[in-house]
């Protein structure tokens, strides 16, 4: 039985309750293959999991995303050892090996890197599930994207502009408001310098409001989001990067303009295997072909994971982080 280092959660806390630990790995069981982890992705979700704010038994393996190389193949799992493969919302990705269900695994195409494949997948399928399904953004439409040179803000960005859409971008800093409008923002708002965010966005927005606010910062741009919406328009919260939202009367919907709200989640749009190929595959298919880019902020050892998540959870970051195995 081999062994492998993993990131463990052995007790729910701050970063500094991570430790790596051996432990041994069973070979694949039926329908599952086993992995030699290339690359795992630090996320937000990381961050929630190990709190204890998505409660998961502990101890346990941190990490919902990779990339890597097939080393065995368990019963019926249709794959070969040596195929390169990405997986999300798998947790225990930050590992050096991984058993892994081939029912979530995609193919990574010829020519892309894993590391680069690894950083796509969860960020990535998120930005694509929020322009095409929870609000399709249609040419011309206004867009606000919150913490625009963050992980999913940078693929926000780029998706909504390659659909015609115009981009009005908050970020904290002038540095990290330069990579958006890189990427195609043109409206440019360092959020921790303004007083008034929605007025800020509505002038942004020609004076009229925003079609789309796509919201992961969560309770500290909430309510200006709300504002900043034309009528009809559409808020969706995907995460909470400043903390959570309270409870919310529901009544301000009416008075943001019959408004529409969805708080989604990136399982809720992987419904089955189909929808996993075709979302991945985009994503992967766009880097591979140069039509969509990535920017790795930042590459750890499994040992120094602490590090990677103090800078994320400080937001001294840009772009998407590693670690690597
Ligand atoms: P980012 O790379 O965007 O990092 C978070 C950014 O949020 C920071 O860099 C910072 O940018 C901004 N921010 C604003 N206030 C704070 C604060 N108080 N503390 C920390 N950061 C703050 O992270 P990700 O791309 O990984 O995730 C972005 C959001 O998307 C998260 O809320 C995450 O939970 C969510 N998410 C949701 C998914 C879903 O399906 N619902 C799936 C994936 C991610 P700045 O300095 O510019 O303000």
């Amino acid at each position: 039985m081999p062994s492998t280092p993993a990131l463990t959660v052995p007790r729910n806390g701050g970063s500094d309750v991570l430790e790596v630990t051996e432990r041994d790995l069973p070979a694949p069981g039926p329908g599952q293959v086993q992995v030699r982890v290339a690359a795992a992705g630090v996320n937000f979700i990381d961050v929630y999991q190990r709190q204890g704010v998505y409660p998961i038994p502990t101890p346990f393996t941190l990490g919902m995303e990779g990339a890597g190389e097939v080393v065995a193949v368990g019963e019926g799992a249709e794959f070969a050892v040596g195929d390169r493969v990405a997986w999300a919302m798998q947790l225990g990705s930050a590992a050096g090996l991984a058993n892994l269900p081939a029912a979530q695994l995609v193919p990574v195409p010829d020519g892309l890197a894993l590391d680069i494949a690894a950083a796509a997948m969860l960020q990535g399928m998120t930005a694509h599930y929020l322009v095409n399904s929870t609000y399709a953004v249609q040419p011309g439409d206004i867009a606000l994207v919150h913490a625009a040179a963050g992980g999913v803000g940078q693929l926000l960005v780029q998706l909504i502009t390659a659909k015609g859409g115009r981009v009005i971008a908050t970020a904290g800093g002038p540095e990290k408001l330069a990579i958006a409008e890189r990427l195609g923002a043109e409206g440019l708002i360092d959020y921790r310098r303004v007083d008034d965010l929605a007025a800020a966005v509505r002038a942004a927005a020609d004076g009229g409001g925003v079609h789309v606010a796509y919201d992961g910062v969560g309770k500290d741009t909430f309510d200006a989001s709300l504002a900043a919406l034309r009528p009809r328009g559409t808020l969706a919260l995907f995460g909470g990067a400043s903390g959570q939202v309270p409870p919310f009367d529901i009544q301000r919907l009416n008075a943001a303009g019959s408004a529409y709200l969805t708080r989604p989640s990136l399982g809720a749009y992987l419904q089955d295997r189909d929808e996993l190929l075709w979302r991945a595959g985009e994503i992967l298919g766009a880097l591979a072909d140069g039509s969509l880019e990535l920017e790795i902020g930042g590459r750890w050892p499994l040992g120094e994971a602490v590090a990677a998540y103090d800078a994320l959870e400080g937001r001294g970051t840009t772009g998407k982080l590693l670690l690597i195995p």
